[in-house]
């Protein structure tokens, strides 16, 4: 006989979109569980630098744009969240750093100064004193200046553990889904999604579907073959350096565009060492370099903004990674979050890890409406093995390019 199991609400993908929707909906009385097919926060999610964004990077543009005003809220709710008196219990998540820098080797630019000038912003950004620079900027060969951004870097890793804690109960492993697991009735409603593993399968239905599964969300996409909804993926190739000294760094270098020339920010690795890892227009023009060549592009962009230290005997790694995306006509960012409620499915990419708890709300109202609590039976699923938690990026991408 074929083995079912039901929920009110099933979501697949368990990167921070799935796992902030499981901890909302099983918060309000909502019986959720989620299904992840690799490991939970492997997607995106632990390769993303931790950084909460309040839209100052999109602003660089020179004005408040829809992007940034978009994000705006988010460092207020996270710390919500991470004082242990928000929507989602993030007490024990670390902050790395309480702000994010912004540098320019030389001196601002005039977009930024005409930047500061706006009275929107003035509040979020700050001269920093010389003597509370980042250490590595206390060096006499430091010429610039720098400001600082009231946006926080969280340690992504611990994040991820505790968005699992409450929810153990809640979250399986299963094999990659093929779109014949998905079964449509006529008038396109999903009616249940097949889960396999291990040679077991069992058929789950539920009241609605939530599709959080990254780059994975194509398969739905697939399925449906819905001219309104599509996927973009905008590729980058970031860097990770095994530094042999131990300055924290957490900024964005500026340089004339509108776009960080460099991000850093540092982690700490399990062997005691201090990884700086890099984003930025290193990370976005270097798609089209291998690895050697990545690497040589970091290590003369490190020499040039970081004169008096030693790179010499750093480690290096690569890896390239896609943002999945809704598509947008311009191949450019999406402005916030994204939902997109075909029958009883919801597709949703947050397009930030800072955006979240955004989108999280969005989709937790639309349920509220959509469904009635009715009895869950998740028997079947009991044996189930759970994912394992995604390894720090760090940790893989040092043990792949040894
Ligand atoms: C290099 C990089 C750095 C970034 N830095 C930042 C930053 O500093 N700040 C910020 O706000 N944002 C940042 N981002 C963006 C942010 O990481 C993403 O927007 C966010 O993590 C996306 O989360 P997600 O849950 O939608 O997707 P993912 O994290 O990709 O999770 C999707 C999950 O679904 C699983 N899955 C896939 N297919 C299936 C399936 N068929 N069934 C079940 N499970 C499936 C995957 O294994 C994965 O675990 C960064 C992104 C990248 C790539």
């Amino acid at each position: 006989m074929k083995k079912v199991a039901a929920a009110d609400v099933v979501i697949l993908g368990g990167g921070i979109a799935g796992l902030w929707v499981l901890n909302r909906l099983r918060q309000s009385g909502i019986s959720a569980i989620l299904f992840e097919s690799v490991a939970l926060g492997g997607g995106q999610t632990h390769k993303s630098q931790g950084i909460i964004h309040g839209g100052m990077k999109y602003a660089l543009q020179g004005a408040m744009t829809k992007e940034a005003q978009a994000m705006a809220d988010m460092p207020s709710r996270w710390k919500q969240c991470l004082s242990g008196k928000g929507e989602v219990d993030l007490s024990h998540v670390p902050v790395l750093s309480s702000q994010h820098y912004l540098w320019a080797p030389h001196k601002f630019t005039a977009k930024l100064t005409g930047l500061l000038a706006s009275t929107t912003l003035t509040s979020k950004v700050e001269l920093v004193p010389k003597e509370s620079y980042p250490v590595v900027f206390q060096h006499p060969g430091f010429k610039g200046e720098v400001y600082s951004l009231d946006e926080m870097v969280i340690d992504v890793p611990v994040l991820i553990r505790e968005m699992v804690k409450a929810n153990q109960d809640a979250v399986f492993k299963i094999e990659p889904l093929c779109h014949e697991a998905l079964k449509l009735d006529e008038q396109g409603k999903l009616v249940s999604v097949t889960v396999s593993m291990s040679g077991k399968s069992v058929e789950v239905t539920a009241q609605q579907f939530v599709f959080t599964a990254g780059a994975g969300n194509e398969v739905i996409i697939k399925k449906l073959k819905n001219k309104e909804l599509n996927m973009q993926r905008r590729p980058l190739h970031m860097v990770l350096v095994k530094t042999s000294f131990h300055y924290p760094l957490y900024a964005h270098c500026l340089g004339l565009g509108s776009r960080p020339r460099l991000t850093v920010t540092t982690h700490h690795a399990q062997d005691g060492s201090t990884i700086w890892y890099l984003g930025g227009l290193l990370a976005e023009d270097g798609v089209g370099r291998d690895s050697q060549a990545q690497i040589e592009a970091a290590r003369k962009e490190l020499n040039a903004l970081f004169p008096w230290l030693d790179f010499s005997a750093a480690q290096f790694a690569t890896f390239t990674v896609d943002r999945a995306e809704p598509l947008q006509k311009s191949g450019f960012k999406p402005e916030s979050s994204y939902t997109k409620v075909i029958q009883n499915m919801i597709i949703a990419w947050p397009t930030k890890l800072a955006l979240a708890p955004k989108l999280a709300e969005d989709i937790l109202s639309h349920l509220q409406q959509a469904i009635s609590p009715q009895c869950s039976d998740v028997q079947e699923l009991r044996s189930w093995p759970m994912p394992p938690l995604a390894e720090p990026i760090w940790e893989d991408a040092f043990c792949k390019n040894d």
